[in-house]
């Protein structure tokens, strides 16, 4: 039979992220040394007063459908987040509460773009975006940097893009996958930009919480009301708890847009899992004592990896300020970034993912969220197989 694949279907891109996970993860499953430096999440697990949250609200009970935009106490406790540490007034119903930080991702692009519009993307960029924007029809804009800038792109750079079709700008700072933080001046002349041009701005938000050397993150959201009045920011519980695998994200949009947002779910997905929005709520509202410890701990592993990716030859690294990547260029050891990353898997059983997943072909992504050991080990291994190219 002719199966129909749908024109929307059929134009993703099969992710390589993915490739090289299932290859590692067989590769271990053969009982094979693999060191991962693939992960997209933490390593720490989700702190027990959250489970325990979650575990009581299963316990009594809470286990039936609730309001599709998430619960009132949940969305509360978001406009709270936004008002004690953002200086941003929401009012709940202009929060949304969907199945994790993508999921948010998904339901603006959805919700604001179509067929004949462009949505404008720095690269290098997190990979689902230019995969969502084709999924709404829309046509991504990439807007390529590199490490001379920090991975960051510049006003001139995202004015001279925006033409009568844009719809939406793709703001993600903390980077995944470069690490890299944007200034709260450089973020406030983008979105200058965006308030001059009437150009929407979706801010990805949710590596907030996970800066170095005092880098300090400032919401595009809270420079003017105009600036407020342009942004939906996007942020989860992944990344700063630990809940990955709870699938619990959130928005928070202008009225009109959240509302459309909150139709889109309400015949999609309805709400995300009830007792995970319990867990939510004691992530908000509950110690946040484990931060702190994570911070300390990522920040070694980030400086003991920077400086064994800089001793290799051909490779050269910028430190990150945020997130738990590193993005290191390796376009002095003559390979491309797959054929790098397909090589030391198979030679030295080191996972990484080729930056050409995000849209940089010079570049691959190293994930500190793994041990000290594993981090040592691996690059060890890594400036063993530099090396041999160089032989
Ligand atoms: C991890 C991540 C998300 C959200 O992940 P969820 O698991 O869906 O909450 C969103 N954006 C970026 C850039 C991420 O790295």
């Amino acid at each position: 039979m002719n199966y129909p694949i749908s024109r929307r279907a059929a134009t993703l891109s099969p992710s390589l992220t993915l490739a090289i996970d299932s290859k590692a993860k067989e590769m271990k499953a053969k009982g094979e040394d693999v060191v991962g430096f693939g992960a997209g999440e933490p390593d720490f697990d989700t702190p027990q007063h959250i489970k325990d949250a979650a575990a009581a609200a299963l316990a009594a009970g809470f286990t039936k459908y609730t309001p599709s935009s998430g619960i009132p106490e949940l969305r509360q406790a978001i406009a709270d987040k936004f008002q004690r540490e953002n200086g941003l007034t929401y009012k709940p119903s202009q929060i949304v509460v969907s199945n994790g930080g993508k999921h948010s991702c998904y339901n603006v692009i959805l919700a604001t773009c179509q067929e004949g519009d462009e949505v404008i993307i720095p690269a290098p960029y997190w990979l689902s975006y230019p995969e969502m924007a084709k999924l709404a029809g829309a046509t991504p804009v990439i807007l390529e940097t590199s490490d001379k800038t920090e991975f960051k792109v510049t006003p001139g750079q995202l004015r001279a893009a925006i033409t009568p079709r844009t719809r939406l700008f793709i703001l993600n700072s903390p980077s995944n996958p470069t690490g890299s933080v944007y200034t709260p001046d450089e973020i406030k002349a983008l979105g200058d930009v965006c308030v001059e041009k009437g150009v929407l701005i979706m801010s990805d938000e949710i590596y907030e919480h996970l800066t170095y050397d005092g880098a300090v993150v400032k919401s595009v959201a809270s420079f003017s009301k105009a600036h407020f009045d342009h942004t939906i920011i996007v942020h989860g519980f992944a990344k700063a708890w630990s809940m990955t695998g709870w699938r619990l994200g959130f928005l928070a949009a202008p009225e009109p847009i959240a509302k459309a947002i909150d139709a889109l779910q309400s015949h999609s997905t309805s709400n995300p899992c009830s007792f995970a929005q319990k867990g939510g709520v004691a992530a908000l509202t509950g110690s946040q004592e484990h931060l702190p410890k994570w911070l300390a701990e990522y920040a070694k592993r980030r400086t003991a990896a920077w400086q064994k990716l800089n001793a290799m030859p051909g490779v050269t690294c910028v430190n990150s300020k945020g997130a738990f990547y590193l993005f290191p260029n390796i376009s002095g050891t003559g390979l491309k970034s797959a054929e790098f990353c397909a090589r030391l898997l198979e030679q030295e059983k080191v996972a990484a993912v080729p930056g050409i997943a995000f849209g940089a072909d010079d570049y691959i992504r190293i994930s500190y969220a793994t041990s000290l050991a594993n981090i040592e080990k691996g690059l060890d291994r890594m400036d063993r197989f530099v090396r041999g190219l160089k032989g």
